[in-house]
């Protein structure tokens, strides 16, 4: 089948990877893509935001499946766009998606449906989010109702504090993305991500995995985009998976059914494993980037006809989804000044970083004229490998990280540390 990726991370690159190697793909198109994709696809300078210009694309390229990388595409309606002219795409549609472009409609949905997470209440103005706060105790889990790209969400520690944020968000601070926002109660516990294949129907569990979310050792310093990942997330046992399953990721694609927005896609279900069990602290409707480097690290199999299988209703029919029984962890190099502003333009070679099988995913890099790889964005490169366990994936990424000559590029230590001293316990 004919196939084109959209999006330009080091997501893109590992899907591009695993569907380029999928016996059924025939041809692979990525756009815009990065270097990274670029051995794997042919690279094509579309909008994601002309949805026209998209679906002319498909009806001259004959593209059986668009698999759409980033959510800003979903949010926007692409997908319904690009089904009402008879494309198949892996990726839920408007409706679907708002469950990760307002946390508002997912808190709502979670009521309806009886799924385990916060207590919340939402709030369109600033003097009725000062009135809800009333209703909580420190700390004030505080999130701007849509898409903020991973900093809408502040957690603080006193009334004052939350107050001046609510002031801030409905001041602007986050766009229009700030103009509601949700109040949580806060949860205690350990993170972990577990994703999900859905054609509406047919659910398959995909994997679990854990990410870091700070851009300074020992999980300090401020937020990121995920400094690095690793996959499976041995926390997330078989008991609390299926629990996972039956009481949040069951009933949210089941509601979603009944009421008319079906879900068709990879569901990422961020969860908080409390002492009442497994509860969701959001969902996001796209693969994580970098967890998904890590996922297909692990993914054995015909990717292509999988997604194929999600996009067409069939994934009933699907063979059995398998991983390789080993831990894939990767380790995010980014530029000085991330998560700030980058600095950008920096030549990189790779070197031998993949001679021992690690695998380099391409996020933030582009070629100069001369061809030279330099770094153009924050996060630029995903070095991914596999261990027997944390500790051994661990010490095989950093020796490809200690392979690449990226002098301007600063990583992390110590990505996969809670497992690995579980490991050393
Ligand atoms: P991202 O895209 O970075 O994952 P987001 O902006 O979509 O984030 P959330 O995932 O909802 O927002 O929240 C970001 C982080 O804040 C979570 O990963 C979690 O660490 C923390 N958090 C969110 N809600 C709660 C809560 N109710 N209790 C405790 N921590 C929370």
């Amino acid at each position: 089948m004919n196939i084109l990726l959209l999006g330009s991370g080091g997501r893109e690159h590992a899907l591009a990877w695993k569907l380029a190697h999928s016996p059924s793909c025939a041809m692979l198109y990525a756009a815009p893509g990065n270097p990274g994709t670029a051995s794997l696809a042919d690279s094509v300078a579309l909008d994601a935001a002309d949805h026209k210009a998209v679906a002319a694309f498909c009806h001259e390229n004959h593209i059986d499946l668009v698999v759409v990388g980033p959510e800003a595409p979903l949010v926007a309606g692409l997908a319904d766009d690009l089904r009402a002219e008879g494309i198949a795409v892996f990726g839920p549609g408007k409706a679907a998606a708002q469950l990760e472009g307002s946390k508002g409609f997912t808190k709502d949905l979670c009521k309806r449906a009886g799924i385990p997470t916060a207590r919340y209440e939402r709030a369109t103005s600033l003097e009725a989010a000062w009135g809800a706060l009333k209703h909580f105790d420190p700390p004030f889990v505080l999130k701007a109702d849509g898409l903020a790209a991973g900093k809408g969400v502040v957690i603080a520690q006193t009334r004052d504090e939350a107050q001046e944020a609510l002031s801030q968000m409905f001041d602007g601070r986050f766009g229009s993305a700030g103009s509601e926002v949700v109040i949580e109660e806060f949860m205690e516990g350990e993170e972990a991500s577990f994703f999900a294949l859905t054609d509406g129907e047919t659910i398959l569990p995909f994997g679990t995995a854990q990410d870091h979310k700070r851009v300074g050792e020992g999980d300090t310093g401020p937020n990121t985009g995920g400094m690095g990942a690793y996959s499976p997330a041995p926390v997330l046992t078989q008991d609390l998976l299926d629990q996972a399953m039956r009481e949040i990721v069951v009933p949210t694609v089941r509601t979603l059914g009944e009421e008319r927005m079906p879900y068709v896609g990879v569901l990422y279900a961020g969860l908080m494993l409390t002492s009442e069990g497994p509860k969701l602290v959001e969902y996001n409707i796209r693969f994580g980037d970098p967890e998904c480097q890590v996922l297909m690290m692990r993914f054995q199999g015909d990717l292509a006809k999988l997604l194929h299988a999600c996009a067409t209703g069939s994934l009933a029919q699907a063979e059995p989804v398998r991983f390789v029984d080993e831990t894939a962890l990767t380790v995010v190099m980014a530029a000085q000044g991330y998560p700030g502003t980058p600095r950008k333009g920096v030549a990189i070679s790779l070197g031998s970083a993949e001679d021992g099988g690690a695998k380099v995913f391409h996020a933030g890099t582009s070629r100069g004229d001369d061809g030279v790889l330099v770094s153009s964005g924050g996060r630029v490169l995903n070095v991914t490998a596999l261990g027997s366990n944390v500790t051994q994936a661990q010490a095989a990424a950093y020796e490809a990280v200690d392979a690449i000559d990226f002098p301007d590029g600063f990583c992390r230590r110590d990505i996969g540390w809670r497992e690995v001293e579980r490991e050393t316990a």
